[in-house]
């Protein structure tokens, strides 16, 4: 059994194959085995779940995922780990490693059919940062057949993803959240954790799929339109960050303000998820 936390494990493995950390790929692997633990508690993986893991490193995650007796797949970009990958894993015959850039694959290239709204995907991660919030936008838009995201972001990226409207955190992806998922902070994790040492602390998020989205829409594109136009332009007003973000006059937000009854100067930071869904419905007759 190999120590994937030990430093000096991880050092005697990249040697072993002449291999480097790539800071491009967010290449910092965990070295904390209690951070470990309590993403295998809180993801709730148990025997025959299907696990999807974006970028297994060295595999440190990878064999606690494996040891639970779960259906494990794991994508990784990088091809220089996959001789470690399939010397860490060889213990396991319930690991599919893939080769492949995450935000190429849809999640019926990876799981071809077996993900289902009957069996759903427990998505459980130490995401490469550069690129977290696009790998968090595709799971969220594949929703009806994934349970839960368990990951490792950034600290100031959990706050944004947990964030409730009005709180300076809040952003076009905390409603985009909010809209699809019960989300919550499990642990802040500190840069000692890794290794390398990444310059930010992080925190292990787990959004749990909600069954129904949290309000009803009926024109989601437009729904998504108004609030990325919403954030376009923090502090100011909606009108002008309407206009600048989505393109829409500011008569028309002023008419839609007041239909709904909200301030003319609100800002879109202000609006509640109900706002936006309400806005929706007004502009979807009149845009
Ligand atoms: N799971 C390991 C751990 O916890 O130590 C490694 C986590 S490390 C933060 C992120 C991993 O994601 C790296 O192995 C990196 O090569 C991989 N990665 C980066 N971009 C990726 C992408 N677009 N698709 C798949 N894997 C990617």
């Amino acid at each position: 059994m190999y120590k994937l936390t030990d430093p000096s494990e991880i050092r005697r493995l990249m040697t072993k194959y002449g291999k480097n950390f790539k800071k491009s790929l967010g290449q910092n692997f965990l070295t904390d085995e209690e951070v470990l633990d309590d993403i295998i508690r809180c993801s709730e993986i148990k025997k025959g779940d299907l696990v999807l893991e974006i970028g297994p490193g060295i595999g440190v995650l990878t064999c606690k995922l494996a040891g639970t007796g779960a259906e494990v797949t794991a994508v990784e970009i990088d091809d220089t780990l996959l001789p470690i990958l399939a010397e860490t894993l060889a213990d396991f015959d319930n690991v599919n490693v893939i080769n492949a850039d995450f935000m190429k694959l849809t999640l019926n290239d990876i799981f071809k059919g077996k993900a289902s709204e009957n069996r759903k995907i427990k998505v459980a991660a130490n995401l490469p940062y550069y690129i977290t919030t696009p790998i968090l936008m595709r799971l969220l838009e594949s929703r009806s057949v994934i349970s839960s995201i368990t990951v490792m972001v950034q600290k100031e990226v959990a706050e944004r993803l947990t964030a409730q409207s009005g709180n300076a955190d809040c952003g076009a992806i905390s409603l985009a959240v909010q809209y699809r998922a019960k989300a919550e902070i499990v642990r802040v994790v500190p840069s000692k954790s890794f290794m390398p040492a990444p310059k930010v602390d992080s925190a292990v998020v787990k959004l749990t799929i909600l069954d129904e989205p949290a309000v009803k829409v009926s024109d989601e594109k437009l729904f998504f339109r108004l609030i990325k136009g919403g954030f376009a332009v923090r502090r100011k007003t909606l009108q002008n960050s309407l206009l600048v973000g989505a393109g829409i006059p500011k008569e028309k937000t002023l008419a839609a303000l007041t239909e709904l009854g909200l301030s003319p100067t609100v800002r879109g930071e202000a609006l509640s998820l109900k706002d936006y869904a309400d806005l929706t419905e007004y502009f979807k007759k009149i845009l």
